[in-house]
């Protein structure tokens, strides 16, 4: 493999590339005219403008993105996550064109793509499941039935739903017909397919998620959890490797049930096994994402390993490098996604120009970054800026890490998450590692935020004046 097209854009394709160039392999970058001045535009060792800036005018354009690739002769293409990376009849065009998909077969995309497919897939393999339904359902009296012998609440769960969209908590029978109604709608306009399914909605879980290899030559390996529970409307922005409740013991099982959805459904390359973890420690298979997944560094820095490094080694047809009983996890890393947005607007998107953007440096610190100062934080995109991902001997020294990179960000002329991840990195509850994926809704209010900053502020003033009168009186020494 002498040159991967990278189809993606922002922080993922930059860090394809490094590892790309690492590795002594060329790469080209695909962008649109609002990522003219990227980074992932200059990095590459050669970049072609595929369209405007909507993704369906760019990022989208499968057909486009092969004919480049070809163009330029490369051997391979690298989705990233998001736009093409789970589309399987992008992968398997790709395959049909003669050209390496970094990422499992279209199939395994395909069933892993649908909720129900995925589920259908891993049952005679004794993982163990929400209960709900195993069929999409459409009849409102059925889907009464149903809900009432799970007991309510309940969610409505889209099919070919991602990204935390296409679901409904339902509280009561009365509330059903209406919500149902509503997410079918929904998941028709939003994915093109209104299968919707009912869930048991698990009260305070915990969402634990193994990362998984597998090799074309039957080895499949775990490399251990990620703790994703830190999320605004069911999406991560806070996530941490290991989870700070795991057992060993635990931890093998549900590493053991990950390597068993991977065989389900043939799985080759870096995919993640989703489970939530309900009060009493059962865990339930939610979903497998098949291909790296955003808070992939976490388990790079608790495991040492380059997981692009080895997606190419395994899509160049290489072994694993390593079995099962190599791998140990040393110290503890946190991540915080830095998204262009206000978290006192409800987390809504903040575009503009970034007028001021410095990032912190030091030990133990990674950002992984696709932006820099003077760009336009574009609004057709995923509004994440950058990733920043701090590392410790142990989970203390992590969180503490991650809060002096935070006090080091300076960012201006967008909103940001960062002073909202201060908020959770300083909270008792997450500093105890007593929380579920209800943390945003129970402590978070953007006024404890701003209260924070305040406190701050003053405290600074005070500090500051007091180091005035200090110096006043030192001034003043001489002549008294
Ligand atoms: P998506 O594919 O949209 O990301 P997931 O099925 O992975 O959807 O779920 C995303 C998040 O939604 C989970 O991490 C969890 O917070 C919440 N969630 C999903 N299913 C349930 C459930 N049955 N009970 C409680 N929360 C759930």
């Amino acid at each position: 493999m002498k040159k991967i097209l990278v189809a993606n854009r922002g922080e993922i394709a930059l860090r394809i590339m490094k590892t790309a160039k690492k590795m002594g392999i060329k790469t080209v970058a695909i962008f649109s005219t609002a990522d003219r001045n990227a980074p992932h535009v200059t990095f590459a060792d050669e970049a072609v403008c595929i369209g405007n800036p909507p993704s369906n005018q760019s990022y989208l354009l499968g057909d486009k993105i092969i004919k480049v690739a070809k163009d330029l002769q490369a051997d391979a293409i690298h989705p990233g996550y998001g736009f093409l990376s789970e589309n399987a009849e992008f992968a398997q065009a790709v395959e049909d064109n003669n050209l390496i998909f970094i990422g499992p077969k279209s199939e395994s995309i395909k069933t892993m793509g649908s909720k129900l497919a995925a589920k259908d897939a891993v049952k005679h393999y004794n993982i163990p499941l929400v209960p709900g339904t195993e069929q999409a359902i459409t009849d409102i009296n059925e889907a009464k039935q149903i809900a009432k012998s799970i007991g309510f609440p309940i969610l409505i769960k889209a099919s070919a739903g991602g990204g935390g969209k296409g679901m409904r908590i339902v509280q009561s029978e009365k509330e059903l017909e209406a919500q149902m109604k509503r997410a079918i709608s929904e998941a028709t306009s939003a994915f093109g397919d209104g299968s919707v399914f009912i869930e048991k909605y698990i009260s305070s879980p915990r969402h634990i998620e193994i990362q998984i290899l597998a090799d074309t030559h039957g080895h499949t390996v775990h490399l251990f959890e990620r703790e994703c529970s830190i999320q605004r409307r069911h999406q991560k922005v806070i996530e941490e490797a290991p989870s700070s409740i795991l057992t060993p013991e635990l931890r093998d099982k549900m590493g053991e049930a990950a390597i068993l959805v991977a065989k389900s459904c043939h799985y080759i390359g870096a995919g993640t096994v989703e489970f939530l973890l309900d009060d009493d420690n059962n865990f339930y298979f939610l979903e497998m994402n098949t291909r790296l997944q955003v808070e992939h560094p976490v388990t790079e820095l608790i495991t040492g390993l380059d997981l692009v490094e080895l997606q190419i080694k395994i899509a160049r047809g290489e072994n694993i490098p390593f079995i099962q009983a190599d791998l140990d996890i040393t110290g503890h890393a946190v991540e915080l996604r830095v998204y262009a947005e206000d978290p006192s607007n409800n987390f809504l998107p903040s575009v503009g120009l970034l007028k001021s953007y410095q990032l912190p440096e030091g030990n133990n610190i990674r950002v992984d970054n696709g932006f820099k100062q003077g760009m336009e934080v574009p609004i057709y995109y995923d509004p994440m800026l950058a990733k920043l991902i701090t590392y410790g001997n142990t989970r203390e020294e992590a969180i503490l890490n991650m809060i002096n990179a935070i006090n080091q960000y300076k960012i201006e002329g967008v909103e940001t998450t960062l002073g909202f991840g201060k908020f959770v990195f300083e909270h008792h509850a997450f500093r105890t590692g007593k929380f579920d994926t209800n943390f945003v809704n129970m402590y978070y209010a953007p006024e404890l935020q701003k209260s924070e900053a305040e406190t701050e502020a003053k405290l600074a003033a005070l500090l500051a004046l007091k180091q005035y009168q200090l110096d006043l009186k030192q001034v003043r020494l001489p002549n008294s």
